[in-house]
């Protein structure tokens, strides 16, 4: 059989967008994926389907398999035909035991390539606010292991002391107070700056500045422990400056989502971009009402129709469903007049081909009543393909002028197995935001809560997209801290940034 190619990669510091453009392609097209702890999850999304995941992260003194086994693992996949991609935080050879693994396939006659990656040891100095060289500041930088394999063999700190370049120590935090003495006995400047920066590059990185005599205090003091960069040198002064990443609106914000996973990825990406923590815990899942001779039926009759409505993206995505398993095309519509509830369903039906003739300004049902007001007589028949659960505000408005034919497209129902992480996310992080996107996502949370566990949302930031979802929460007795001013996510978003706008100007 033929062997597999076994991929190396690095995969950046943290934040999954670091990654190489030469790693996204080896995840996109390998069949396995061996990684661990630093290396960040999100990158899996865009592994092709049926692509087997295998963790096998180490925590500091906790590992769950040690490196002969990964060894092992890598050419017995290979050896069964398969492509697998090896991804490790940060480059593969800095500290990540990538030339073993190298080696290793070697001795088993299996082809590999190695992707590098973005260390730690300067990306995420980068993303604290300290370059690894300045000029002026130092010619040189080193990248030291703090992690001693026999711990008793002590770093050579009397070289290590007489360096001018910036000194970065990874695994380091164990032997932080160690480092700081071993620099310091051998005549480091005691008032050499230091830096910390823990989970480098993600929203809750954590940075703690000091300098050689103090900084083990600061360190406790804040409680930060592993896995964090340890930067010795005079370029740690130009974080003042150079903080970009904490700058970002949303840094250190975690935003629950409440949506179903499909229609997420826009808003995480966007949350992410700003600095934030988008935390996807669906409260719903959409079930589509499928086979569905109602909306078969009506494709067959659409030519009766002067006007169809849609309201959702998911009614467009079964809708179109519908046509094909017809065996149709856009064609059917014909002379058919096409209204989307608002730009994310116009976004949707043009991705299938089709420019939405109405668009309301404000994105609900009754923006679409006072649009179509305008323009309807008796003698118009409207369709609207759409969930089971909508509110019946607009057919019943609209069968006053017309006549109207709703078909059901499918309906939602409370995502139980997100229970627990729910009710787990609340209790063991600190959350800032939840955000409701439909009157379901508010039934959705409050079914997964329960009674008992609603004082979980007193000390967050409740989120809502416009006034028909904002009554829906109150009905629950909830309270609407923010309603978006545009009814889609980018409002909802727009109005967290601003609020946190405000908030920084009270603290200053
Ligand atoms: N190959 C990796 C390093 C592996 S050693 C690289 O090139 O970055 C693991 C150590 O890297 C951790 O103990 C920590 O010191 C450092 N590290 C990696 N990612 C980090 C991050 N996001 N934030 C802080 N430290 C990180």
């Amino acid at each position: 059989m033929k062997k597999g190619k076994v991929y190396l990669v690095g995969a950046g510091p943290g934040d999954y967008k670091l990654i190489t453009f030469r790693g996204l392609e080896a995840i996109k097209m390998c069949d396995v994926i061996v990684y661990d702890r630093l290396s960040s999850p999100r990158l899996l999304k865009w592994a092709k389907d049926g692509c087997e995941f295998i963790y096998v992260g180490k925590e500091a003194g906790n590992h769950t398999m040690n490196q002969q086994d990964i060894n092992k693992l890598l050419a017995e996949k290979a050896k069964l035909g398969k492509d697998v991609v090896r991804l490790k935080g940060g480059d593969p050879y800095v500290f990540g035991r990538g030339g073993e693994e190298g080696e290793y396939l070697f001795n088993e006659g299996i082809e590999f390539q190695v992707i590098p990656g973005i260390t730690s040891a300067i990306g995420g100095l980068c993303y604290g606010g300290i370059p690894i060289t300045n000029r002026g500041y130092n010619t040189s930088f080193h990248v030291i292991t703090g992690h001693l394999k026999d711990e008793s063999n002590e770093l050579d700190f009397s070289n290590l002391a007489k360096l001018d370049g910036t000194l970065v120590f990874l695994m380091g935090m164990k032997n932080l107070e160690k480092i700081c003495k071993g620099l310091i006995q051998n005549h480091k400047k005691i008032d050499t700056p230091v830096a910390v920066i823990h989970w480098a590059t993600h929203s809750n990185q954590q940075v703690v500045t000091g300098d050689l005599s103090n900084i083990v205090d600061e360190v406790k003091k804040h409680n930060i422990t592993s896995p964090s960069l340890i930067v010795v040198g005079d370029v740690v002064r130009l974080r003042r400056v150079l903080n970009f990443h904490e700058r970002k609106p949303l840094f250190g914000k975690n935003i629950i989502i409440t949506r179903p996973e499909a229609q997420n990825e826009s808003i995480t990406d966007a949350i992410l971009d700003l600095g934030g923590n988008p935390i996807p815990i669906p409260s719903i899942e959409i079930k589509d009402i499928w086979p569905n001779a109602p909306l078969m039926e009506s494709i067959e009759n659409m030519g009766e129709y002067s006007y169809i409505i849609f309201t959702s993206v998911n009614g467009v995505r079964v809708f179109m469903k519908g046509l094909y398993d017809k065996g149709y095309d856009l064609r059917r519509l014909g002379n058919t007049k096409v209204v989307a509830i608002g730009p994310a369903t116009a976004n949707a039906l043009k991705e299938n081909g089709i420019v939405p003739d109405i668009v309301p300004k404000k994105y609900i049902a009754e923006d679409i009543y006072m649009e179509l007001v305008k323009v309807l007589n008796s003698d118009d028949k409207i369709l609207i393909p759409r969930s089971r659960d909508a509110r019946p505000y607009l057919v019943d408005e609209l069968r006053k002028i017309c006549k109207v034919k709703e078909v059901h497209l499918y309906y939602t129902e409370s995502a139980k197995n997100n229970r627990e992480i729910l009710i787990n996310t609340f209790k063991e992080q600190d959350i800032h935001y939840i955000t409701f996107t439909s009157s379901s996502t508010v039934k959705g949370v409050m079914d997964l809560l329960g009674e008992k566990n609603v004082e979980l949302l007193n000390d967050v930031n409740t989120v809502s997209i416009g006034p028909v979802t904002s009554n829906t929460m109150r009905k629950f007795g909830l309270r609407v801290d923010l309603e978006a001013h545009r009814y889609d996510m980018a409002g909802i978003i727009k109005g967290i940034i601003v609020k946190e706008e405000v908030t920084d100007g009270v603290d200053k």
